[in-house]
């Protein structure tokens, strides 16, 4: 009997050592922002550095925007949206111009998945996949998606003729994180585009480069000049300047709690905006005795808190074990975090990259420091490690005999580091599952279906794995639920954040 071979990786095929090391070198020139079709600089002339995490050397450096950039780019994105060219132009059209965007994606993958290692740190791997290929596969979803959503006609009395309108909202801001920038920033640019909206991207200050190369490229594609903006600079200054300006219409975001609150204050003291919020987890992932394969869930699992270092929203960062089988799960899990090899992202043969900066690497090792000091043990990891080539790397971390009321077990690290809790019952893991403010994410581990059932229904989470962790697909919604956040990403979903609902009653 021959023995059906899995299907060949295409992805993984394509990207070859070789071709990363052609460009993985290259000097990259500072860059400006992207407003009104063309690159600038800052009004002020400043600059950011960019520091690679790969060696702690300085990259390249970005505009530092001002106030008066941020408003440039909203008057040129305000504009835009008036001249009609690209808000009225046909859906098919827009269509059009959305799959060619996903095709310079992909032309590009490779320059776009190093550039964005070389300042945001992720394995190379993941980040042609996670980053550029996922990039070019949600410009083509909402694309194809936008001329097949259709208006209603309200079941009035025969006498009115009731029309809803999808009409798009205007300027849209967003504000993406480091960890993912070009997957994350085109989970909101490519709905938005595709619903007629203009935007104005603010990347965070340190991953900036990717997402200044794809505007350029949807330039290339045909987005007119105006509808799709990129101000670089820090979050405290073009960040507030977009929050609290009183011409953006929707505020979309993804990254912190603490900046997601300053936003929803700076849209009371404007203009009102909606704030969506995709904001940070502490998610449970959880064993129980009768999971159906203990080996293949360690290993699962490994990668669902320790790839990119441990800086996915959706990590499954506490991991509860159900007592009678803790010993040996946590014995296996730390086997799985010291076989990871740590190493440059821009080589192949590395599993795990580096940590984004050098205060998120010192933020890291002061959560193991306090876990320790509140009674949890390190066994495995808990250090910085290859700080001989300059760059910002830690070992996967295992911290086990974690208690519900400690830090580590209540805040999000960002970073990789394992908090292990053990559990008696179905009731016990509910409850420390449901014991923080957040609810992003969560994982069970069970052979008992019912069991799958109440769990799913009883853990406050957007999403819930079972049987694995971290699986996800650009048809499935993603977000939060509790202090995690108020928006979704992803699917047909995210289209009602770009779109006003109009009513129009006619008398006949
Ligand atoms: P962050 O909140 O520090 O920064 C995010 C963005 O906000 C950056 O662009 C930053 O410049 C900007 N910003 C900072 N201060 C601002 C201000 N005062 N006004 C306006 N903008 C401001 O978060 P981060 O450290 O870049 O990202 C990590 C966080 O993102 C983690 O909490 C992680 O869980 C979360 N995250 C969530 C998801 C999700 O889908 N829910 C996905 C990825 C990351």
């Amino acid at each position: 009997m021959s023995v059906r071979k899995p299907p060949l990786n295409k992805a993984n095929l394509m990207l070859q050592q070789e071709a990363i090391d052609a460009v993985r070198g290259q000097t990259l020139a500072p860059r400006g922002h992207f407003i009104d079709g063309r690159s600038i600089a800052s009004d002020s002339g400043d600059v950011l550095d960019i520091i690679s995490p790969i060696d702690g050397a300085i990259l390249t450096s970005v505009a530092a925007g001002s106030k008066a950039d941020m408003d440039r780019a909203i008057t040129s994105a305000r504009a835009a949206f008036e001249d009609g060219l690209w808000s009225k132009m046909a859906p098919a059209q827009r269509k059009k111009i959305l799959i060619k965007l996903a095709e310079l994606i992909e032309r590009d993958a490779l320059e776009l998945a190093v550039l964005g290692v070389r300042d945001n740190g992720t394995e190379i791997n993941m980040a042609y996949k996670a980053e550029s290929l996922s990039a070019a596969g949600t410009f083509r979803y909402y694309g194809e998606a936008i001329d097949k959503i259709y208006g209603q006609i309200a079941p009035t009395a025969n006498s009115v003729l009731g029309l809803i309108h999808h009409a798009p909202v205007g300027v849209v801001g967003a504000i993406v994180p480091w960890n993912f920038p070009l997957m994350i920033g085109s989970w909101k640019i490519a709905p938005a585009l595709a619903a007629g909206n203009s935007i104005v991207l603010k990347p965070a200050e340190s991953a900036s480069l990717s997402l200044l190369h794809l505007a350029k490229l949807a330039s290339e594609a045909g987005v007119p000049d105006g509808v799709f903006n990129v101000v670089t600079g820090k979050g405290s200054v073009v960040g507030e300047a977009m929050g609290l300006s009183m011409d953006v219409d929707v505020l979309v975001f993804t990254g912190s709690g603490a900046t997601g609150r300053r936003l929803l204050e700076y849209s009371a003291r404007s203009n009102l905006k909606r704030c969506y919020l995709e904001l940070g987890g502490k998610s449970p992932n959880i064993i129980f005795n009768d999971a159906p394969d203990l080996a293949q869930a360690a290993k699962v699992s490994a990668a669902g808190i320790f790839r990119n270092s441990g800086q996915v929203c959706v990590a499954g960062s506490r991991l509860l074990v159900q007592e009678d089988i803790h010993d040996d799960f946590v014995a296996e899990m730390s086997r799985h975090a010291k076989d990871f090899k740590v190493g440059n992202p821009l080589d192949l043969s590395s599993q795990i990259g580096a940590v984004h900066s050098l205060s998120e690497l010192e933020a890291n090792l002061q959560f193991v420091q306090t876990a320790q000091e509140e009674g949890a043990q390190c066994v495995a990891g808990g250090k910085r490690i290859l700080s001989e080539t300059g760059g910002y790397y830690m070992a996967p971390t295992v911290m086990s005999g974690v208690k519900v009321e400690d830090n580590l077990h209540q805040n999000e690290v960002f970073g990789p580091v394992l908090a292990v809790t053990p559990f008696k019952d179905e009731a016990d893991a509910i409850r420390i599952a449901n014991s923080t403010v957040y609810g992003l994410s969560a994982g069970v581990w069970t052979s008992n279906l019912s069991r799958a059932h109440r769990m799913i229904e009883e853990i406050k989470s957007g999403v819930i794995h079972v049987n694995t962790y971290g699986g996800s697909d650009l048809t499935v919604p993603l977000g939060g639920v509790k202090q995690s956040g108020n928006g979704h990403d992803k699917s047909l979903h995210a289209m009602d954040k770009y779109f006003d609902l109009k009513s129009a009653w006619i008398q006949l």
